[in-house]
């Protein structure tokens, strides 16, 4: 496994700059909204012991589950390794666009995502 580059970091940091707003869009729907909070843990999924089905993970679940692998280039190399990426950055992108609705939003490595800049600005948060 190779260690991750710059190069990578930005990438990364690219496609979440793509996928962050979209989210965003995506949980003004407050039904949306309440179901992705529940989905922070899995609760949307039911109680009880953690699920054997990733496809029932948890954001924090998943980004634990295969956040170390996203940047070697051998760890998606069949299908259900590809779904695995893509639930990753969906979830990455699911828990900074609903921490970005928090007032002052978030910052995290260098980019900033929020929905009310100005409020940001004054409060010396950006
Ligand atoms: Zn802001």
């Amino acid at each position: 496994m190779s260690a991750p580059t710059t190069r990578d970091a930005s990438l990364l940091l690219d496609i979440l700059g793509g996928l962050v707003p979209l989210h965003l869009v995506r949980l003004r729907d407050p039904a949306e909204l309440d179901r992705v909070r529940r989905e922070i843990t899995a609760e949307a999924f039911g109680a009880g012991s953690p699920s054997e089905n990733p496809q029932e993970y948890g954001l924090a679940d998943t980004i634990a589950a295969c956040g170390d692998r996203l940047t070697n280039p051998n760890s998606f190399r069949s299908k259900a390794d590809r779904a695995d990426r893509s639930r990753l950055l969906n979830a990455m992108a699911t828990a900074l666009a609903l921490s970005a609705m928090s007032p002052g939003g978030v910052t995290w490595c260098g980019r900033h995502w929020c929905t009310g800049h100005a409020a940001c600005l004054a409060a010396g948060a950006a």
